[in-house]
C-alpha cells in the first residue's frame, strides 16, 4: 500500500487506508482533521475512494461450477458474482457466466420483544447502511415473493 501518497489538493500525504461499515475503502487527507465536538471534519476535505478488489471466495457457482467472487459496489452494496462472468465495454453486453447473489444486511439478535407477538426483536442493518428492528419471526418468501411471519418494523434514524 502507498500511504506516501499526496493529497491532490492540498499536497499534503494520505492517511492510512481505512474503511467504511459498508465495506468501502477510501483514504483521507492528513490535513483532515475530526471535530468531534462540532461532529463535523475541518481543513481538508480531500478524500480517495479505493477501488476494492474482488475477493474470490471458497465457493462453486451453482451454475457453471467456477469460483464464485465478492463484489463491492460503489454503493456498498456486496454480492457474489461468478468468476466467469465479464463486461464486454464495447457491445455493452455481460459475458460468460451471468451468475450475481446479492447479499443482503446483517442482521443482529436484540434483547427486546416484538410488542406486536412477544418474540424477540432483531437489529436489521441494510446494504445502504440504514438500520430497522425487525420481528426474528419475519422472513421472505422467495417462491411465492411474499413475507411470512410476523411484519413488525420500526426504523431507527
Ligand atoms: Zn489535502
Ligand atoms: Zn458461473
Ligand atoms: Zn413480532
Amino acid at each position: 500500500m502507498d500511504t506516501q501518497e499526496a493529497c491532490p489538493k492540498c499536497g499534503a500525504p494520505l492517511d492510512a487506508i481505512s474503511e467504511t461499515p459498508t465495506g468501502r475503502k477510501l483514504q483521507r487527507c492528513s490535513k483532515n482533521i475530526w471535530n468531534a465536538e462540532a461532529r463535523k471534519s475541518e481543513g481538508c476535505d480531500y478524500v480517495k475512494w479505493i477501488a476494492v478488489e474482488p475477493q474470490t471466495l471458497d465457493e462453486a457457482c451453482p451454475k457453471c461450477g467456477a469460483a464464485l467472487v465478492l463484489q463491492v459496489t460503489r454503493f456498498g452494496k456486496k454480492m457474489k458474482k461468478c468468476s466467469k462472468g465479464g463486461w464486454d465495454k464495447e457491445t455493452k453486453k455481460s459475458t460468460g457466466c451471468d451468475y450475481v447473489e446479492w447479499i443482503n444486511g446483517a442482521t443482529e439478535p436484540l434483547d427486546e420483544a416484538c410488542p406486536e407477538c412477544d418474540k424477540p426483536l432483531v437489529l436489521f442493518t441494510t446494504n445502504s447502511g440504514k438500520r430497522m428492528k425487525k420481528c426474528s419471526t419475519s422472513g421472505w418468501d422467495r417462491a411465492s415473493r411474499t413475507a411470512t411471519g410476523c411484519t413488525y418494523v420500526e426504523w431507527l434514524k
